[in-house]
């Protein structure tokens, strides 16, 4: 039986980082930074949030301890290199001795790779995250990050990377290094109650998404695997109430921390659903969250061989009816349905001029390397031309 009661969804965890979970703890920002000895921050967070009553407040807590607090809010809504390149140089010239993060993956991924680009002489795609690049940052040259998520989706807060749109390349690229993890997490469910319910839907079923791909991951890892399961029962039990009645504060604060737990659980890996939501992002700047939800059911399909055992626990532990993958896969659809998602990607407009294009990518793409199936360009684009026009 889930905890009901505010009062007690209430704690200060130690894994992956320090996160200091509940309701109204966004009020302990100002002696947060003076904990981590932060006397000059500059708060990063997206254009569409920085009007917020709530960044006002945080502005508040700080201004309280006596620390001086810069605002950087010019970040898209898929962060580019040039948003870093920006930031950076706000942070530089105001001589900021730490990084504020707020806001969903957008703001917290940009934040995170100002704070590590702050302080590096080699340029930002140096630093992709392949191979070793990431040996070459100077770990010295990383500034401290407070995470404070707004959303309940990409776990960010919680995250040893950031996803960053090469322009040139068209592609997002996903920047890696352990310190990028941030030093303490605000995770106050409170800031998350002014989410529109379609991105409420969106974001939730990515967590949800990041919980199942690293489940169904085949990489050895019972600790993460424990935690993807919690994860998606949660979500199940959670999401349509926080969708409904935003503002519910259980609802939202149990989706948080579910949201959470994907991204501690996907360190693990990702998969197929990953692997083509990414190019699909960068090349049609479409919502990360609602690109997976509609892709899910597809990919489902095309792994079934390899998942359909450990799909019959996942059943188990969400408490469905039918136990087999035809089961599951019946009961993602309802899920869906209820949260309105759109059943193909032809109905948000992504059309199938580029599907060859997008099957190279996908399969390239680091997610891909968790898949349990590793499917060629061909499948990739097959899958994706399934999820265009509605074929399942
Ligand atoms: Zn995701």
């Amino acid at each position: 039986m889930d905890i009901k009661d505010t009062e007690q969804l209430f704690g200060n965890w130690n894994y992956p980082t320090d996160i200091r979970f509940g309701h109204r703890r966004s009020f302990e920002l100002g002696a947060v930074c003076t904990e981590l000895n932060m006397t000059k921050p500059l708060l990063v967070t997206d254009h569409g949030l920085v009007d917020n009553v709530f960044i006002q407040e945080l502005l508040q807590s700080t201004s309280d301890s006596g620390i001086s607090t810069e605002v950087f809010s010019k970040v898209k809504s898929n962060p580019t290199g040039f948003n870093i390149q920006s930031g950076v140089e706000a942070y530089n010239n105001g001589q900021h001795d730490g990084v504020i993060a707020v806001g969903g993956g957008s703001a917290l991924d940009a934040g995170k790779t100002i704070a590590l680009m702050s302080g590096q002489t080699k340029p930002l795609w140096d630093f992709e995250d392949k191979g070793d690049n990431w040996k070459a940052i100077n770990p010295d040259g990383i500034a401290p990050v407070i995470a404070l998520p707004t959303t309940a989706g990409t776990g960010s807060e919680v995250g040893r990377a950031a996803v960053i749109v090469d322009e040139a390349a068209h592609a997002k690229k996903i920047i890696f290094h352990p310190d990028m993890m941030p030093k303490v997490v605000i995770a106050d469910p409170g800031l998350t109650v002014g989410l529109p319910a379609a991105l409420t839907a969106a974001t939730g079923i990515d967590a949800f998404v990041h919980n199942l791909e690293a489940y169904c991951s085949p990489n050895y890892h019972p600790i993460a695997d424990g935690i993807a399961l919690e994860g998606m029962r949660l979500i199940k039990q959670w999401l349509p109430l926080a969708f409904n009645q935003g503002g519910d504060i259980v609802a939202r604060s149990h989706m948080l921390v579910a949201s959470t737990m994907g991204a501690s659980a996907f360190q693990k890996g990702l998969g197929a659903v990953h692997a083509l939501a990414h190019p699909l992002g960068a090349l049609y700047d479409k919502h990360h969250g609602l690109l997976n939800a509609i892709l899910l059911p597809y990919v489902l399909v095309a792994n079934k061989s390899a998942i359909k055992k450990k799909l019959s626990h996942v059943c188990q532990c969400l408490d469905l009816n039918d136990y087999s993958f035809d089961g599951f896969l019946s009961w993602t659809l309802e899920f869906r349905k209820v949260l309105r998602i759109p059943h193909t990607l032809s109905a948000i407009d992504i059309t199938a001029d580029k599907t060859d294009l997008i099957g190279k990518l996908a399969c390239a793409d680091a997610a891909a390397a968790g898949n349990p199936i590793p499917f060629t360009a061909e499948q990739y684009s097959n899958i994706l031309i399934n999820a265009i026009t509605g074929n399942l």
